[in-house]
């Protein structure tokens, strides 16, 4: 789950992490009343209104701006909310801005990149560092990679003096030492305490006055810990997430949007990589990413068929199965419950193995949908591709 750049800072201060003053608005009224606030309480006559949506990239597309009166935040804010953001991180369909954040401008002397983000391969939280700061870091460690300081965390030890001293180095920023080694500390409690998989703060910017600030805050959280955090879960912005997503994870169903045709259910993750890139060798374009689980029940099928039905791009349906702990006749008896819900315009296209195999498909037969048989995952995927053409 991702938050906004907002809701990070807030959660940041909890932790003792300084970031730049602001408030979140929705409208252009709130905007400037905010922006009146701020100026009384920071003596502030500059201010930055930023798009708050869950991508970054903002600045390079307008979605940040520096505005020196409050008739420029004003209309600034009008023209940013309801409008669609393009930015590098969205995709070519933007997303809309529903929220923004108007905040004190800061006296930038450098701007730097800090994250801690999990290095599976050494099973470890790691440090992410680069002088190369609001830029992307992408772009950094392709044409710049000697720029970038990468430090593993020790889950016995924690942050020890040697980190900072490392990352102050490569910030050049060696007096700021102390500075850097309390922002580490506070940076792992937070990502340690609240279950993060990301804390991505670019940039950090050291001040004309000499103070360490976050203006930037990206924090992302594994799943599977949310229960543990009620308080984090409250956060999510539900118009950031696709809707069929957020409809799918009510259900436990593993569920991604595609930008292709065929609609594709199958059970076990690996399974649903398979048949998609099966379905591209043979020249078709996957609608989606779904996996059913191993122990789905009726619900759940008939639950996920609606939503690959849902779509309006899905011009053919490839039901991929094989019935290990998961059985044929369930997977059968969903399909045909949420078929008789929704009527089914598509040709579906369906491959059984394993459990309960012949009962599935009987079960299918007698139903009097029409259904496409196939027999193998090749052939599965060909009379997929070639329904299209129909
Ligand atoms: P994004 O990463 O989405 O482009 P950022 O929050 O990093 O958005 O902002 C982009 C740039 O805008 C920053 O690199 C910084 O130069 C500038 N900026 C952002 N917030 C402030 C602020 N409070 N004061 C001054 N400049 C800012
Ligand atoms: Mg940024």
């Amino acid at each position: 789950m991702n938050i906004h750049e907002y809701q990070a800072k807030k959660l940041l201060n909890s932790f003792n992490v300084a970031t730049g003053y602001g408030e979140p608005a929705e409208t252009a009224e709130e905007a400037v009343t905010i922006a009146k606030e701020l100026s009384q309480e920071f003596d502030t006559k500059t201010w930055v209104v930023k798009a708050q949506i869950h991508a970054g990239g903002r600045g390079k597309a307008g979605g940040v701006k520096l505005c020196k009166s409050l008739d420029e935040i004003s209309s600034y804010a009008s023209s940013l909310l309801g409008s669609t953001l393009v930015t590098q991180q969205t995709g070519p369909k933007g997303q809309v801005v529903r929220k923004i954040y108007v905040e004190c401008a800061s006296n930038i002397a450098s701007e730097f990149y800090i994250s801690l983000v999990l290095n599976r391969n050494t099973q470890q939280v790691c440090i992410i560092a680069s002088a190369e700061g609001g830029t992307d870091i992408e772009e950094v460690a392709e044409k710049n990679p000697d720029k970038i300081v990468n430090l593993g965390i020790c889950s016995v030890s924690g942050i020890q003096g040697y980190h900072s001293r490392r990352v102050a180095a490569t910030l050049g920023i060696l007096d700021k030492t102390k500075e850097i080694l309390h922002l580490l500390q506070c940076l792992y409690e937070t990502y340690l305490d609240c279950d993060c998989s990301l804390i991505e703060i670019n940039p950090l910017v050291l001040t004309k006055e000499g103070s360490l600030l976050a203006l930037d805050a990206k924090i992302s959280f594994d799943d599977n810990a949310l229960y543990r955090h009620k308080a984090i879960e409250a956060l999510n912005d539900r118009f950031e997430e696709d809707a069929a997503e957020t409809e799918a994870k009510k259900y436990d169903l593993s569920y991604v949007k595609l930008e292709g045709n065929i609609g594709c259910l199958v059970n076990g993750a690996g399974l649903a990589m398979a048949t998609m890139d099966i379905i591209q060798h043979y020249g078709g374009s996957p609608a989606n990413f779904l996996d059913v689980g191993g122990n789905a029940n009726k619900e759940q099928v008939s639950k996920a068929f609606q939503i690959i039905l849902k779509d309006e791009n899905v011009k053919a349906i490839l039901v991929n199965i094989f019935g290990g702990i998961m059985r044929c006749d369930i997977i059968a008896h969903g399909i045909i419950a949420a078929a008789s819900e929704m009527q089914l315009k598509v040709p579906l296209i369906v491959r059984l193995q394993g459990t309960n195999k012949d009962l599935g498909k009987q079960i299918l037969n007698e139903s009097g949908l029409n259904i496409i048989a196939a027999d193998g995952l090749d052939e599965a995927a060909k009379k997929a591709v070639a329904a299209l053409k129909d």
